[in-house]
């Protein structure tokens, strides 16, 4: 697997020192890049995408499942996919997508500010939906006033999906509470979420039974990285996955099945998730050529999860990452 791109190193007129800030700096530069570190110096600041999680929305171990991979997950639970963007000195996060496993994966959120925000019921700047399946929204649920009860939190998804929140319990109680704040995305309209970093929201085909889906395109003052976590085919998109990936620095795509063989050999119009094998065939020269090209969303039964199976070493040594909770992406 690729290393993420290092996080910018500390400059010396940065905001209020710590200790282990001046370590980050004296320490030299492998110390500072494991470091939560953001600050550039020149008054902006620098927005680091953290891997929350990387499974399809039904999670590793799923529930009735005792395969191997299951079972052995039931030790080392890998949670489902989510990203989370974050200014880790400053405690400041989105979130992408709310999952199930939130609970948990709030712990994988770097920096002290941060919980120091969440202790105060104001976790995150903002919550970022892709869709309504179940591996996207559900954890909103841990927010409501059974459990943290958060402090009014704007929530930027589709026109569709904000409305089946305001008008489906249990999610619309968190609305009428004004727990959560609904934001309209216009499609590939960028909106600035704060300074230094923007989203853009595009459309993708995907089962919509109760809200369309979304893609993000997040841009930092460096980098830019696309989330898209769902979507049905590559070639039922109107636009081509190529140019979309070769527009932006890191791309992490839906690779919820490796082939058709592990989904009964079925047709890959009836399979409803673009396959590993396909992406590689359609990115392997952006893979190969220094584009930062990551696999998320992966399914219980993609055998790509497996450390030493032969399809994650096809994977790894065609260029692709494989995204696990905790990688970061500085942008
Ligand atoms: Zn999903
Ligand atoms: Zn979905």
């Amino acid at each position: 697997m690729r290393d993420p791109r290092p996080l910018a190193t500390p400059s010396t007129d940065g905001p209020p020192w710590t200790r282990r800030h001046f370590l980050a700096v004296s320490g030299g530069g492998a110390l500072a890049a494991a470091l939560p570190w953001s600050w550039n110096g020149r008054g902006a600041v620098d927005w680091t995408a953290v891997v929350l999680g990387s499974i399809q929305d039904g999670g590793l171990p799923q529930a009735g499942c005792y395969t191997d991979r299951c079972e052995r997950a039931r030790s080392d639970p890998h949670y489902v996919a989510s990203l989370c963007i974050t200014e880790p000195s400053s405690g400041r996060a989105f979130l992408v997508d709310a999952t199930p496993d939130l609970v948990r994966q709030m712990d994988l959120i770097p920096g002290d500010s941060f919980r120091e925000r969440a202790a105060r019921r104001r976790p995150f700047e903002g919550i970022l939906l892709t869709h309504a399946h179940i591996g996207h929204y559900l954890g909103l649920a841990l927010l409501g006033r059974e459990a943290l009860a958060i402090d009014r939190t704007p929530c930027y998804c589709s026109a569709r999906m904000a409305d089946f929140l305001a008008t489906n319990g249990p999610w619309s109680l968190l609305v009428e509470e004004g727990r959560l704040d609904l934001k309209v995305l216009m499609p590939d309209r960028p909106m600035r979420l704060a300074p230094d970093l923007e989203v853009t929201a595009l459309p993708v085909p995907h089962r919509d039974e109760y809200s369309d889906t979304f893609g993000f395109v997040f841009r930092g003052r460096s980098r830019s990285l696309l989330y898209l976590p769902d979507i049905d085919r590559w070639d039922a998109w109107d636009r081509d996955i190529e140019s979309v990936v070769d527009a932006v620095d890191i791309a992490l795509l839906d690779s919820t099945f490796y082939s058709a063989a592990e989904v009964g050999g079925r047709s890959q119009e009836q399979i409803p998730h673009p396959l590993v094998t396909d992406t590689m065939r359609r990115l392997g020269h952006a893979a190969r050529s220094g584009r930062t090209v990551v696999l998320t969303h992966l399914n219980n039964s993609n055998p790509v999860l497996d450390e030493g199976s032969p399809e994650r070493a096809a994977v790894l040594d065609a260029g692709f990452a494989v995204a696990r909770a905790g990688q970061r992406y500085a942008l």
